[in-house]
């Protein structure tokens, strides 16, 4: 069984006792107590008889020092003390004692190499070895060497490190790691991607994981957005970033399963590579040719697109009915191929308007639309939909389309959330069209369709909205 070890992090013996009675009421069933953090080692170290199993840790190149330390740990109720493997200290304890430990902050060994450290590591304690976890490939190293070590039977610790990692630390149990390093508060990590102890507790031993891919995968706020509505719908449940680089793609499916992810979100640029290894592909995400969700059912992996969702639900927020209507798309990429896949499915008739011509004929080709030319757009629109980044924070600062075609029954939609008020949806208002509405809710909206998906639970999107916002201020 996996037991939830928190990390203490002290400055002197009252804040060390005063810690560890914290994370036990918090519910840690074992402590480890990082010494090195203290300035001078206390002369009392009985804190260790705590009541649950501790352990000593102090990394310091001065072994001779350590040596005591560690001895007047083990005599004042200290379970084991951690020692790294290339120690001089590793032989000179009884094995029952020592955690033996292994730590490579740069990267992820093959499973094989994994099982090799092991092999050393297990000769002079209970072996333990934390890896920098970076993406699919060194999920499934770590996943297929604990499958040996479970086999084998004896206690073991294996922890994947950074963002991409998390994921071990929530499934730890399945991988039979003996004990989940938590942080007692997320000030007090210890190393990265570790989660706290009232997270932990919170998830219990089999949490619901969600995802997300994509590459690079630096700035989204879908973590933030889901791992809200979690909490607010008091489901155990937590929702990871998962990096993949285009090579690593087809590793994805292994990763779903093994770490059993519930489901999880794709973005650029796989939306379109995923579907590949889809066992079924929901009619609309086809038409896209673009899945952003994923659902593992027991009968496969599913593809969702969400942002025809997303989409859909906005413009319905602002009563604009696509049937029939006179719909302008702008844009001839992935999101403009989305909307353009919904609005013919909802009967609009489209017209497609594209910095770039010729893409926005091969667009309106696919959905029996018309492209027309930017500077030939007159007043003719009911439903004005802006699916490029033009007046998007980074991008050049105006209107992709001239003012002259806002009429007063228009309903203006940008996909762009950041800034709110667009330079399109700016000169919209000025014109005075029934409704404006900006990306946020097209993000929200997904996101809410993505975790009704997966859950079956409509989320709170007043509290994936706030979650956004703390976010992004
Ligand atoms: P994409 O596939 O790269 O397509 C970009 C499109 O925008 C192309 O048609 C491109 O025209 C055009 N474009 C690029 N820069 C432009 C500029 N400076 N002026 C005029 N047109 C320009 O991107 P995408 O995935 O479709 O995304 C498009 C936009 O939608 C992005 O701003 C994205 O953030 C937003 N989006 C929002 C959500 C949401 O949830 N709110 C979801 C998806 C996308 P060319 O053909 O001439 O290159």
């Amino acid at each position: 069984m996996t037991v939830n070890c928190a990390v203490i992090v002290a400055k002197d013996e009252g804040e060390a006792r005063t810690l560890a009675k914290e994370a036990v009421r918090k519910g840690a069933q074992a402590l480890e107590f990082r010494l090195d953090s203290f300035p001078v080692i206390p002369d009392d170290l009985s804190f260790f008889a705590c009541g649950v199993p501790s352990i000593a840790t102090f990394r310091s190149p001065l072994d001779e020092e350590r040596k005591e330390i560690f001895l007047r740990a083990l005599a004042s109720g200290a379970t084991y003390i951690d020692i790294e493997s290339d120690s001089v200290l590793r032989d000179q304890f009884p094995k029952e004692q020592v955690i033996c430990s292994y730590h490579d902050f740069e990267k992820t060994p093959s499973a094989d190499k994994i099982l090799e450290i092991f092999q050393d590591l297990q000769s002079f304690g209970i072996p333990k070895a934390a890896f920098m976890v970076r993406g699919p490939a060194d999920l499934l190293s770590v996943w297929n060497a604990a499958s040996v070590l479970r086999e084998r039977g004896s206690p073991f610790i294996l922890i994947g490190m950074g963002a991409a990692g998390e994921i071990t630390r929530l499934r730890s149990s399945d991988l039979g790691s003996m004990l989940n390093y938590c942080a007692l508060r997320p000030e007090l990590a210890s190393a990265p991607g570790q989660i706290t102890l009232e997270e932990a507790a919170r998830l219990g031993i089999d949490p619901v994981v969600t995802a997300v891919t994509g590459w690079p995968l630096t700035h989204t706020s879908s973590p933030d957005i889901h791992n809200a509505a979690f909490k607010a719908a008091k489901i155990s449940g937590r929702y990871v970033k998962i990096p993949s680089a285009p090579e690593e793609l087809d590793l994805i499916p292994d990763v779903i399963r093994n770490y059993r992810i519930t489901g999880m979100n794709v973005t650029i640029p796989h939306k379109e590579a995923v579907i590949s290894f889809l066992k079924r592909i929901d009619p609309l995400a086809n038409s896209a040719g673009a899945v952003n969700t994923i659902r593992n059912s027991p009968t496969g992996l599913e593809g969702y697109n969400t942002d025809i969702l997303g989409i859909a639900a906005t413009l319905a927020l602002v009563d604009a009915d696509p049937n029939g209507a006179e719909v302008l798309i702008i844009g001839a990429g992935g999101a403009a191929k989305a909307a353009a896949a919904y609005l013919n499915a909802a009967g609009a008739r489209i017209s497609i308007a594209n910095r770039t011509h010729a893409r926005a004929e091969t667009l309106a080709k696919t959905f029996g639309a018309r492209a027309v030319k930017i500077e030939e757009l007159g007043p003719a629109y009911t439903i004005i939909l802006n699916a490029t980044p033009a007046g998007m924070s980074g991008f050049e600062d105006r209107s992709p389309v001239p003012d002259s075609i806002f009429t007063k029954d228009a309903v203006v939609m940008d996909m762009i959330y950041d800034p709110e008020m667009t330079p399109l949806l700016a000169a919209a208002k000025t014109a005075g069209v029934r409704a404006c509405v900006n990306g946020k809710t097209m993000l929200i909206e997904q996101a809410a369709a993505s975790f009704t998906l997966w859950t079956g639970v409509i989320p709170d999107r007043d509290v994936m909205r706030t979650a956004f916002e703390e976010r992004a201020a």
